[in-house]
């Protein structure tokens, strides 16, 4: 197809399926991924980062515990404003396609973030089989293929959920870790042995499920595990209480 055809082709398609910002959800430009109002006011994670909370070093208040699993967190945006409800909308409202953009920012955000590292394998954390069902697709492993598409990397499923857990947001923060405790294992410990992997989930909170899941991969043998998620939780706000994971 000549590269006209293929223009005319898209504008005609975008008559009947406008292109949506994958943030906020009005119709923008068919060139166009995130609208420039999302542009201008999404909360992007200054860098320097912290590596043991993912947040910018300025807005830090992490007690610098690093984790014996996950060697650092990062993410590009805070978990604020239309990045908030664009997750919402990719998690509640069954629409997955929310899911390439905000990959793609991932990865790009990876490699500043862990600019000379040279990965093996991207890979995400898991839903057991019902709660894939329910929601029709693991926004974790969208993500982690948009992301990997982006980065030239493999995505594979490297670990299963065993069983179901209460949701994260429902628990204190003390509790998260219990509640993830034991929940996870690794498909096959082959496949992941001596490997660098990097670990993809929508967002960060407390940390807890991305550090069972790096534990999981450490102790089957992968080398290192670093993560990246979309959002992390703006730090004041974590202490207040008033985020919601998962
Ligand atoms: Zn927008
Ligand atoms: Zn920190």
């Amino acid at each position: 197809m000549t590269e006209q055809a293929f223009e005319l082709l898209r504008r005609v398609r975008y008559v009947f399926y406008p292109r949506r910002c994958a943030l906020c959800g009005k119709v923008v430009a068919p060139t166009q991924e995130i609208c420039s109002a999302c542009k201008a006011s999404a909360h992007r994670v200054p860098m320097p980062i912290c590596p043991y909370c993912g947040c910018g070093r300025k807005d830090c208040a992490c007690d610098k515990h690093r984790s014996r699993f996950a060697a650092a967190f990062a993410s590009p945006f805070y978990y604020e404003g239309c990045v908030r409800e664009g997750i919402r909308r990719l998690k509640f409202h069954a629409e997955p396609e929310i899911a390439e953009a905000l990959g793609r920012e991932m990865a790009s955000f990876a490699r500043q973030a862990y600019a000379g590292v040279r990965f093996d394998v991207v890979t995400f954390v898991p839903m057991t089989r019902r709660e894939k069902r329910d929601r029709r697709y693991n926004q974790s492993e969208l993500l982690a293929a948009s992301a990997a598409k982006a980065l030239l990397l493999p995505c594979v499923p490297t670990l299963e959920k065993l069983y179901e857990t209460r949701r994260q947001r429902t628990l204190d923060h003390r509790r998260r870790s219990g509640n993830v405790f034991g929940v996870f294992e690794v498909i096959d410990p082959k496949s992941i042995e001596g490997r660098r992997i990097l670990l993809c989930d929508d967002l960060r909170t407390t940390g807890a499920t991305l550090t069972e899941c790096a534990k999981m991969l450490r102790i089957r043998g992968a080398r290192e595990v670093l993560c990246l998620t979309a959002a992390v939780g703006y730090p004041k706000r974590e202490r207040s209480g008033k985020d919601e994971i998962q």
